[in-house]
């Protein structure tokens, strides 16, 4: 009893870490007791519970491509350990461009947009998934009642009744305006600032943030998206010197970026998860100042200090 207590508690503040954990409570307990090194013939070993990393937030399917060579070899560690595009890891297939597909990144990237975790976004997601509420004719007729529960059950209580408004909102305009399909609003934008306009005006609560995340991914499948890198990748690619520290630009910034990317030996297509993992980078561990658990801390030219 009370050690179910303790795990309990354990996990509360494991996943408030943003970190993963297991309990075990089935083993041999002579075994167990030896390997703690317990020699008070009184006391037993309960339960057994392991932390580390959380590896929900890695992409679940969709191959991810390493850079090789000395050339590669930073770019090798941050593609291993936090590379992968936040579409794949969804099991969204972009590369399509489907009305349905792009619906789904549109939802997911609204998820994304705000200050929350990936792990609690992909819990969230999954529950779309699992009532079939994925498109706008969906989520209209879900409504905002329905839709704050889905929220709800996928942990995304801080902004349900918020993310409920917004996405009613833009589902209907997107029915409006586009017929439901977001290829026909980039087939009317004129370029990518007209892109960006037209996604924005969807709702009023879609930022800068929201587009950004949605068209990153959409790079190299719609012709007009092309997206400039956000604060959190040039924050990151400075921090382990991928760009100068003194550069501003960010029209330059992305320049850079492709470069190391095709020095690496690597496709111009898979760019979108490399960015993907600058993001993860500059969100989960420069922002957090979480050096100390930095898988790149060997790379950074800040010293780890953040
Ligand atoms: S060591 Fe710290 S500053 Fe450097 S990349 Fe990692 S989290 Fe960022």
């Amino acid at each position: 009893m009370e050690a179910g207590h303790a795990a309990k508690n354990i996990c509360l503040q494991v996943v408030a870490l943003d970190l993963g954990t297991v309990v075990i409570g089935a083993f041999h307990d002579n075994e167990a007791k030896w390997i703690m090194t317990m020699t008070d013939r009184d006391r037993r070993c309960m339960a057994y519970q392991s932390e580390g990393n959380n590896i929900i937030s890695r992409p679940t399917s969709g191959a991810i491509c390493l850079p090789r060579g000395k050339k590669g070899a930073a770019l090798y560690r941050l593609m291993r350990t936090l590379g992968g595009s936040f579409s794949a890891a969804l099991g969204i297939r972009l590369s399509s461009a489907s009305p349905r597909d792009t619906s789904k990144w549109l939802l997911a990237s609204i998820l994304f947009g705000a200050r929350i975790s990936e792990v609690v976004v992909i819990h969230t997601y999954r529950e779309f998934e699992k009532t079939r509420v994925l498109s706008p004719k969906e989520i209209l007729k879900t409504g905002w009642y329905g839709l704050v529960e889905i929220l709800d059950r996928g942990g995304y209580v801080r902004y349900d009744f918020k993310t409920a408004t917004k996405l009613l909102e833009v589902s209907s305009a997107l029915l409006e305006r586009y017929g439901g399909d977001l290829n026909n609003l980039h087939a009317e934008a004129s370029d990518q600032k007209d892109l960006e306009e037209r996604i924005q005006a969807l709702g009023k609560g879609i930022g800068d943030v929201t587009v950004n995340i949605f068209l990153r991914e959409m790079r190299g499948i719609w012709q007009k998206s092309r997206p400039l890198p956000s604060e959190l990748v040039i924050r990151a690619a400075r921090n382990i010197g991928i760009i100068p520290a003194d550069l501003k630009e960010r029209k330059k910034i992305l320049g850079i970026l492709k470069k190391k990317w095709a020095d690496a030996g690597m496709k111009q297509r898979d760019f979108p998860d490399f960015e993907a993992a600058l993001i993860r980078l500059g969100k989960d561990y420069c922002r957090k100042a979480a050096c100390g658990r930095c898988p790149l801390r060997e790379d950074c030219t800040d010293g780890g200090q953040a």
